[in-house]
């Protein structure tokens, strides 16, 4: 997967092609769907919602930035396996997901792999964490109709957030630092995700 799917097209940052070397997919798909965890694909985990594409995942860790010590928030849980690769490159981990019978399977799915330190939390990640902030970082798994403008006060000074923005079914991933001036967009590439939904989302 590593080789094929993410050194063989533009991932450079070899941190993260460690990291994602690491974590065991399988413990994030569905019994069912074990014998395709490592193809190059989205895969349904039950609710209607997909575990990402390790392509997209390797692409918003990569644009993170991360260096080992930063406390990073997770939107959009959905089975954790985003959550653990983050954990392979920071040093504290908070997870949001709306569905609660997902955040009990990723909480689950992460202390099977043994990643038991990343907290789950249940609740409306569009509006991030407020007592767990402010981040180093945030990575949204899920797209946003325009800027997650609460996500970007819960930013350190100079700290990223990393989210889809567009309209349902096409996007941009976006990278945004904080900075004095205001968000500064550092670029983006066209991706598609599932809705975010909540107060900041559709
Ligand atoms: N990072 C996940 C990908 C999950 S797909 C993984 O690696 O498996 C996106 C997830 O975002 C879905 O589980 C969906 O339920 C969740 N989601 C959508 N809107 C949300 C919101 N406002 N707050 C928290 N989670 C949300």
């Amino acid at each position: 997967m590593v080789d094929a799917q993410l050194r063989g097209r533009d991932v450079v940052d070899e941190r993260v092609l460690a990291a994602m070397e690491r974590v065991p997919r399988e413990f994030f798909v569905p019994e069912n769907l074990r014998d395709r965890a490592y193809d190059d694909a989205a895969l349904p985990i039950g609710d209607g919602q997909t575990i990402s594409q390790p392509y997209m995942v390797a692409r918003i860790c990569e644009a993170l930035s991360l260096t080992g010590p930063e406390h990073v928030l997770d939107v959009g849980t959905g089975s954790g396996y985003q959550a653990a690769v983050i954990a392979e490159l920071a040093e504290e981990v908070d997870t949001i997901e709306r569905i609660p019978e997902l955040a009990e399977r990723a909480r689950a799915n992460l202390e099977a792999a043994g990643y038991g330190r990343v907290s789950v939390h249940v609740g409306d990640g569009s509006r991030g964490l407020p007592e767990r902030a402010p981040f180093d970082a945030i990575a949204v798994a899920a797209a946003a109709p325009e800027l997650p403008r609460t996500l970007y006060k819960q930013l350190e000074p100079r700290g990223r957030l990393v989210v889809p923005v567009g309209r349902r079914g096409m996007q941009r991933l976006e990278v945004i630092v904080r900075s004095p001036e205001g968000p500064a967009v550092l670029r983006s590439v066209p991706c598609r995700f599932v809705p975010l939904l909540g107060e900041e989302g559709f």
